[in-house]
C-alpha cells in the first residue's frame, strides 16, 4: 500500500526544511506527499458559543495561506511529486498523530514558531516521535 509521506508545516523556518527533506524523501521512495497544517484558531479554546460566523475570518485565511506556502516548498522543489494539502482545525500534536495511522512516515521540524528559545525540541515534535503510529523523521 502506497501510504503518503505526511509533513507538519507551521510555517517556521525548521518546518521549512522539514518539507524539503520530506519532498525529496517522498520523490526517491514514489509515495505522494501530504502537507498538512493543524490551526488552531483563537476562539477554539474558548467557550465563546457558536462560531459559524467568523468561520471567513482572515484568521482561516491565514491558516490557508500557510498550508498552501508548505504546499508551494514542495512543488516547487520536487516537481513532478504529487502533492496534496490539508488544513485542518485542531491541536497540532493531536492532528498529526491522526495522520500517521495512514502515513508511510511522518516528517516534522526539531521546533516551530512557537515555544522557548532554550529548548532543543518543540512539544509538538517531542509527542509525535513518541507516539506517532508510523516512523517519525525529525529534521534539523
Ligand atoms: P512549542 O509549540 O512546543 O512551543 P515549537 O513551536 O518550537 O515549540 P513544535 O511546535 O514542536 O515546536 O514544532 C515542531 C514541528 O512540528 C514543526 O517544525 C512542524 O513540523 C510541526 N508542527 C508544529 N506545529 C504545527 C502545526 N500547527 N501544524 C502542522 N505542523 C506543526
Ligand atoms: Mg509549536
Ligand atoms: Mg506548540
Amino acid at each position: 500500500e502506497r501510504k503518503p509521506v505526511v509533513v507538519g508545516y507551521d510555517g517556521s523556518e525548521n518546518a521549512r526544511k522539514a518539507v524539503l527533506w520530506a519532498s525529496r524523501y517522498a520523490a526517491v521512495a514514489h509515495l505522494p506527499l501530504m502537507v498538512v497544517h493543524a490551526w488552531i484558531w483563537p476562539y477554539f479554546t474558548q467557550n465563546l458559543g457558536p462560531v459559524a460566523g467568523i468561520k471567513d475570518s482572515g484568521l482561516r485565511r491565514e491558516a490557508q495561506r500557510v498550508v498552501t506556502e508548505g504546499r508551494d516548498l514542495a512543488v516547487r522543489s520536487e516537481p513532478d511529486l504529487p502533492v496534496h494539502q490539508r488544513l485542518v482545525i485542531g491541536f497540532p500534536s493531536k492532528t498529526l498523530t491522526e495522520f500517521s495511522r495512514e502515513a508511510s512516515l511522518l516528517v516534522i521540524g526539531t521546533r516551530g514558531l512557537g515555544g522557548f528559545a532554550g529548548l532543543l525540541i518543540g512539544s509538538v515534535s517531542f509527542h509525535l516521535a513518541a507516539s506517532a503510529d508510523c516512523p517519525v523523521m525529525v529534521v534539523r
